[in-house]
């Protein structure tokens, strides 16, 4: 199966600014790698799909526009919160240089680790722990994704952040562009958005 053009057309580029580059990587990670055989058929079409433990992988809208908002360049060292399936980390992985991704459920995180292996994909790096305290070793991180509805803005998370670093995160239904610059957080509201929870 290959990507669909009408997928990268209609669906990504809209969502991502028309960026090129962002796009470039959808076209070069096919979702449908990401999901169970028999979902195959849906993997190209704007929809939230399940990967099993009451949990999805994100529609491809969201995905091309939260790796938009993250504005991500090529120096880039990015903490995912909520691996899933893997599809969010691997499209990051082509633009920046490390991703660092945490899943509680252990597995999901192995079948993410071996979809993303497939890709011959080697700037990776995948915990199994409760995303709410980060990964502190690799901290501080340049940008910060959540793929899980929050309840807040977890603290830790923040603390983890750079300074002029960036965190897109869905907080009760709003997703939220946060930009952290010295000692002040600004909170920016994006969208309205629906996501699986964040178990804290
Ligand atoms: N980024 C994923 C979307 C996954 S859905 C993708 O591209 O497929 C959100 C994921 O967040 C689920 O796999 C869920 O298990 C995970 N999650 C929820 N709460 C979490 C927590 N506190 N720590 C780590 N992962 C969490």
């Amino acid at each position: 199966m290959k990507v669909p053009v009408d997928y990268i057309k209609n669906i990504i580029l809209p969502n991502c600014n028309y960026d090129k580059k962002i796009a470039e990587a959808f076209v070069k990670i096919p979702r449908h790698y990401f999901v169970d055989e028999a979902l195959h058929k849906l993997a190209y079409k704007d929809e939230a799909l399940p990967i099993g433990f009451g949990q999805t992988i994100s529609k491809p809208s969201i995905v091309a526009k939260m790796t938009s908002l993250l504005d991500p360049n090529p120096s880039d060292k990015i903490l995912e919160i909520g691996t899933g399936s893997g599809f969010q980390a691997a499209i990051l992985s082509r633009l920046v240089s490390e991703v660092f991704t945490v899943e509680r459920i252990s597995s999901l995180y192995l079948r993410a680790s071996n979809n993303i292996r497939k890709l011959f994909i080697n700037n990776v790096r995948f915990k199994i722990d409760n995303g709410k305290i980060g990964w502190e070793e690799h901290a501080p991180f340049d940008k910060i994704i959540v793929t899980a509805e929050s309840q807040n803005l977890p603290n830790e998370l923040i603390f983890q952040l750079k300074n002029k670093g960036k965190m897109v995160i869905p907080i009760k239904g709003i997703l939220k562009v946060i930009t952290k610059k010295n000692n002040s957080i600004l909170e920016e509201s994006v969208s309205e958005c629906k996501f699986v929870k964040f178990i804290t």
